[in-house]
């Protein structure tokens, strides 16, 4: 049988975060084996708020190296640049022609973003969900398979409407695009800020003590969870009443593959300190390992730089084969 397809990305802004993990790449070594897989580091999404070139550059390897370093297996999955492949945008354009303003004006995360300044907002903002779509639905082949999008909460609207997108597709030119299913995890897939349990862990939120980074040194780690917002109460239970705490829990159990239960039993007559304390120390031996990788990737750019041409090439294969359906379709 054709074998079911995994699409997924980051952008190369800001710092990687345990959400990114937890929500995201968690999943994605675990899926890699089961599905032919596509990860890339969407850096043209990353150029619709304005960027700083060399940061973007540099962010752009930093990623690919996580991905890796996380446990993404360059051999086993495709890891690939996005502006690497032009049939992205290629596919965006097209399938702007059949998207609604208005379905687009009603995504939350522009007016977000936007921070409902017209002015001053690019139009490139405002398509960033045609073209995630076009990401996506590139990779759902011909005739289409199974094609799974594993990402946190926060994307749920944003697959929602690659699904609509394609549904109008194939309504307006025949069966073509595969409809994709997003993979959001029971657990994690909404980690909430340290500093702020009411909102969620994000890269591009500055203050110090808000997110776990992916390459935060042990003692960040500590001093971070020791001023973790907890919630009054003492007992420590999976109490969705209590964010902060079920924050911290949440975090606890992605890092030792523990259940509720046996969480809830280990911590059974102690205190916020012992979780915290416990935490820190699971967290800073959970990311040693990844870290100690990161560097080692990172000390061999023609490694790295290899991997994203093979991945560029593989990407490029791949993707040819929906684009030129596509085209055909709308007699282009
Ligand atoms: P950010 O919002 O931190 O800038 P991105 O928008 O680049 O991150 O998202 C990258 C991936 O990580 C997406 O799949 C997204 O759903 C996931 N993700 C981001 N933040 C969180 C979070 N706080 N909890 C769980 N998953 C998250």
């Amino acid at each position: 049988a054709p074998k079911s397809r995994v699409l997924s990305g980051i952008m190369p802004t800001g710092d990687l975060h345990i959400g990114n993990y937890i929500g995201a790449i968690k999943n994605w070594v675990a899926m890699q084996y089961e599905h032919d897989s596509f990860f890339c580091i969407v850096n043209m999404h990353a150029i619709t708020t304005p960027q700083d070139p060399k940061e973007l550059y540099e962010k752009t390897r930093e990623v690919a190296a996580l991905y890796i370093a996380c446990g993404v297996d360059p051999k086993v999955s495709t890891i690939f640049v996005q502006s690497h492949v032009p049939a992205h945008t290629e596919l965006c354009w097209i399938l702007n022609c059949i998207a609604p303003m208005g379905w687009l004006e009603r995504m939350t995360q522009f007016k977000e973003k936007s921070k409902g300044d017209r002015e001053r907002s690019s139009v490139g903002l405002f398509d960033y969900p045609v073209l995630q779509a076009a990401d996506i639905l590139l990779y759902g082949n011909v005739p289409p398979v199974p094609l799974y999008v594993p990402v946190g909460e926060d994307q749920k609207q944003h697959l929602e409407l690659a699904r609509d997108l394609a549904e109008r597709f194939n309504r307006l030119f025949g069966d073509t695009l595969a409809i994709p299913e997003p993979y959001i995890p029971k657990y994690g897939a909404r980690v909430m800020g340290l500093d702020d349990p009411t909102k969620k862990m994000s890269k591009s939120e500055k203050s110090r003590y808000h997110a776990i980074r992916l390459l935060d040194s042990p003692d960040d780690i500590r001093k971070k969870i020791a001023r973790a917002v907890t919630d009054p109460g003492r007992d420590i239970k999976f109490d969705p009443e209590r964010p902060g705490l079920y924050n911290l829990l949440t975090i606890y159990q992605a890092v030792t593959g523990q259940s509720e239960e046996e969480i809830e039993a280990h911590f059974e007559g102690k205190g916020y300190a012992d979780l915290k304390r416990e935490l820190a120390e699971r967290l800073v031996e959970y990311l040693a390992p990844l870290q100690e990788r990161y560097r080692d990737i990172r000390q061999d750019p023609s490694y790295l730089e290899n991997v994203l041409a093979q991945g560029a090439e593989r990407a490029r294969e791949t993707s040819a084969v929906v684009l030129n359906a596509v085209k055909k379709a709308v007699g282009l």
